[in-house]
């Protein structure tokens, strides 16, 4: 921990935490960027002199680090204090921040940026590596997701050092880029998208899959036996022993059960009993606004966040089966301006329900629906879809800006 920090570390960490302040009292954000990238002016090395002799995992992935980092703290909280940074500031500045502000923390879970792992693994010497799935987001397309697996597969190689990687062993990107770690913990964490990996990324030939199994036709790359699954019937996860971990979470959905799967597996690791970690997942209500349940005039919203293809077809998993769904899409700068990925995404599920459609680009998902045979109204903003549904529950989808919007719409509810 931080009590063998140098002179010039320890002013670096005062100056973090005064901008920090600062930017937190004038209003913009909670200042961890801004501290985090202060202190690491003063002291290039600060993020790594502050990790030193913590215990770190990094979670990693393109959908559900949030949320597993969450459920991740929340378990080994069971043993001990844990240093873990704020949402959304998943690059370095954020986890120096987060570091910083809990200099007495043994642990640390620290959600990264997918970009920024090698980065990572040099500074933090983490114990525990969680690598959870890869998928295009709205600009990317899957040449681009299968570089940066390669990029994954070759930082790994060169600086994993005594990690114990966690890994996807459904995701076909995530296996190639782990299995070249000498100890990896699999976890059965499913792949709601698998449009990304058709082929083989070792070869380039073509995948085949059976159920849950897939397998490379010519290098013989195939899904390993994982220790840690989801249970095939109720609420629990399956550790390696087979014994049965009961559930009671408050996040919706399989993909929720299966990023409690790799906390619980993370958990483990770091000495904590998974029957102690499993109750304390309940905890989690939402993360950062999403899965957030907010009232008005009688409709009662749930709000989840989808920002890219796999985030979408997640979401439709997530929500019950009778209420009114209300889909919200916008392309402003961080959504990608262009939204011809909606056509990756297949809607025919939500067939036969009332849908309502609003955000900056409703016209565009109104062309998609339609095409899909899925029958909605079109609204101008998210206080005409409440309007337009009957009072009882309403599930509320929305990309990135669209989500930020309905969130300031209700207070910037958490
Ligand atoms: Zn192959």
């Amino acid at each position: 921990m931080s009590a063998n920090l140098t002179p010039r570390a320890k002013f670096a960490t005062t100056l973090l935490k005064t901008a920090a302040a600062l930017s937190r009292a004038t209003g913009r954000g909670d200042g961890s960027v801004i501290g985090g990238r202060v202190g690491l002016i003063v002291e290039p090395r600060l993020l790594e002199l502050l990790a030193e002799g913590r215990h770190v995992v990094l979670i990693s992935g393109t959908n559900g680090k949030t949320t597993t980092t969450r459920f991740t703290t929340a378990a080994i909280e069971a043993i001990g204090k844990v240093a873990t940074n704020s949402f959304g500031a998943n690059m370095p500045t954020g986890h120096t921040t987060a570091l910083a502000k809990a200099p007495k923390a043994e642990y640390a879970a620290l959600e990264c940026d997918e970009h920024y792992l090698g980065q990572l693994l040099d500074a933090a010497n983490p114990k525990v590596v969680a690598l959870l799935n890869l998928s295009r987001d709205q600009l990317d397309r899957a040449m681009e997701v299968t570089a940066l697996a390669a990029k994954w597969r070759q930082t790994l190689q060169t600086s994993a050092g005594q990690s114990t990687i966690v890994a996807n062993a459904d995701d076909p990107l995530i296996v190639w880029a782990a299995s070249v770690c000498p100890r990896v913990v699999w976890v059965a964490a499913g792949q709601s998208w698998t449009a990304d990996s058709a082929i083989c990324p070792n070869c380039g030939s073509h995948l085949d899959r059976f159920g849950e199994f897939w397998r490379c036709t010519n290098c013989g790359l195939n899904r390993p036996s994982p220790q840690w699954s989801v249970a095939q019937t109720g609420e629990a996860v399956v550790g390696p022993d087979g014994r049965r971990y009961e559930l009671n979470l408050q996040l919706p959905g399989r993909v929720n059960r299966a990023n409690a799967a790799t906390a619980l597996a993370i958990a483990s690791l770091f000495g904590v009993d998974p029957g102690q970690a499993a109750p304390r997942l309940s905890e989690v209500a939402s993360v950062a606004g999403r899965y957030a349940k907010v009232e008005r005039e009688g409709r009662q919203l749930r709000l989840l966040l989808a920002k890219n293809p796999a985030g979408w077809l997640e979401s439709f998993d997530m929500i019950e089966p009778n209420p009114p769904v209300v889909l919200s899409l916008n392309a402003r700068e961080v959504d990608g301006f262009d939204t011809s990925w909606i056509y990756d995404v297949d809607f025919t599920s939500l067939a036969g329900r009332k849908v309502v459609v609003t955000g900056d680009r409703r016209t565009d998902l109104a062309v998609r629906l339609e095409v899909d045979g899925v029958d909605f109204i079109v609204v101008d903003d998210i206080k005409a879809a409440i309007a337009a549904v009957p009072p009882g529950p309403v599930e509320v989808v929305a990309n990135y800006t669209a989500f930020q919007d309905i969130r300031a719409e209700f207070n910037r509810v958490n």
